[in-house]
């Protein structure tokens, strides 16, 4: 048997980063659209796949694919291997304890969902509160809701400030002894607000509530340390940190896990099964029924090693420097204004451009081969708190250069003279 490939050289760490370099490891950034080559600044939606990714996927099912845990032969062995190494790799790349505190679903929002309805369902009842912030992505909201229409608990949202920062005193106000648990971004996907998660884990969990981060739009662009934050959960996306669609992460701390119910039954997580009775498989198999994505799960394994081959205080840095040269560039497009001014920002920089539809300029910007998001991002209240409806999102990875930036600006200067 050859063995798996290495994602990429883990030695590799001492490598200078050089964004130009590592930007030829991923192939679909050689494309050409309309003629012209690929700027992919819509890293917020999804990242694009580096090969040591779309090669680990190929050898999976080249030389590893069963199912896993219940067949005796060897490919089923090398599948669970696989698969269970890839919860190793993702629990190290959180910081978290055990690869027992992480469980694989599809992505964000189902892993939100299962906290909703497994967690919400045993510990969240009428009269109860549940606490989020309007900086949400859909997906952190309508789970929520729907918690509070099953059982009768209350919504409650901390605000932001006028640049789009929770208001600490405000958020704290709404907390009282009948929070069961506080849900809130690390990263907002329509701003870039990077929020003191830490802190509003604190806060919260001295009122005796438990904590949900949502990280999908953290996990890419910064370390993250779950025992640090010292969150309850931690949910993110394999498709928006170089990995494939469809796996997703959560992650729980052991002692709330072991006593979170199952949300789906089936295969897998059950110990024992009667017509009379189930038991159920200790976390985190309780809480994966059925067959999961093993392959995309593998393939998360590999995208981790390549994200940790450059280091994430390496791509901190270097995007943190990109979205200051970028903000400072775009601020000088007439009639463009910024939605999202924090003083802690990661990789978005959403605007509106005086005069033009945020539709129209995504298509110009297309035309150019500039892909970027325009639209309501899936985080309607945050923008209407803003009096928008839609922005431009162009947003980062650390694949893009400031040739990349320089291409958008000066798109964006020639859309607004009326030349594209
Ligand atoms: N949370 C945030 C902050 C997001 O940006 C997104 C996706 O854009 C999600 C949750 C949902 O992620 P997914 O669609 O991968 O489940």
């Amino acid at each position: 048997l050859e063995t798996a490939p290495a994602a990429v050289d883990l030695g590799s760490s001492t490598r200078p980063f050089d964004p130009y370099t590592v930007k030829r490891d991923f192939p679909i950034l050689q494309e050409k659209v309309h003629g012209k080559p690929l700027v992919w600044l819509d890293n917020a939606a999804t990242t694009q796949k580096p090969q040591s990714v779309i090669d680990r996927i190929s050898y999976f099912y080249e030389h590893e694919n069963s199912n896993i845990h219940r067949a005796a032969h060897d490919l089923a062995a090398r599948a669970t291997d696989a698969y269970e190494v890839a919860r190793q790799k993702t629990a190290r790349f959180l910081n978290a304890g055990s690869e027992r505190d992480i469980i694989f679903v599809r992505g964000a929002t189902e892993g939100i969902n299962l906290v909703a309805k497994a967690w919400g369902g045993r510990n969240v009842k009428e009269g109860d509160e549940i606490v989020i912030t309007w900086l949400e992505h859909h997906a952190n909201i309508v789970p929520w809701q729907q918690l509070c229409g099953a059982t009768g608990a209350k919504l409650r949202v901390a605000p932001v400030d006028n640049t789009g920062q929770v208001i600490l005193e405000e958020y704290e106000r709404l907390l009282g002894p009948r929070t069961r648990i506080v849900a809130m971004p690390q990263v907002s996907n329509a701003l870039g607000t990077i929020v003191p998660v830490q802190e509003m884990t604190a806060i919260a969990h001295r009122y005796g509530a438990c904590v949900l981060v949502d990280g999908a739009q953290s996990v890419s662009h910064m370390p993250v340390d779950v025992q640090t934050i010292d969150c309850d959960f931690f949910v993110f996306s394999g498709h928006k940190v170089f990995g494939p669609t469809g796996i997703g992460v959560v992650y729980g701390k052991p002692d709330v896990l072991a006593h979170m119910p199952p949300w789906q039954g089936g295969g897998n997580m059950i110990a024992d099964v009667t017509f009379e009775k189930t038991i159920y498989q200790p976390p985190p198999n309780r809480f994966e029924a059925g067959t999961g994505n093993i392959a995309d799960a593998v393939g998360l394994g590999a995208a981790i090693d390549y994200v940790e081959s450059i280091g994430r205080e390496i791509i901190d840095r270097y995007e943190h420097e990109l979205l200051v040269y970028a903000t400072e560039k775009m601020l000088t497009v007439p009639g463009l204004t910024m939605i999202g001014t924090a003083k802690d920002k990661a990789s978005v920089l959403s605007f509106v451009l005086d005069g033009c539809r945020s539709e129209d300029v995504g298509k110009a910007l297309n035309q150019e081969g500039i892909a970027v998001r325009a639209g309501h991002h899936c985080a309607q209240p945050i923008l209407r708190r803003f009096g928008v409806e839609t922005t431009v999102r162009p947003s980062l990875a650390f694949y893009n250069t400031k040739d990349d930036v320089d291409l958008l600006v000066a798109t964006l200067h020639r859309i607004q003279a009326g030349r594209v």
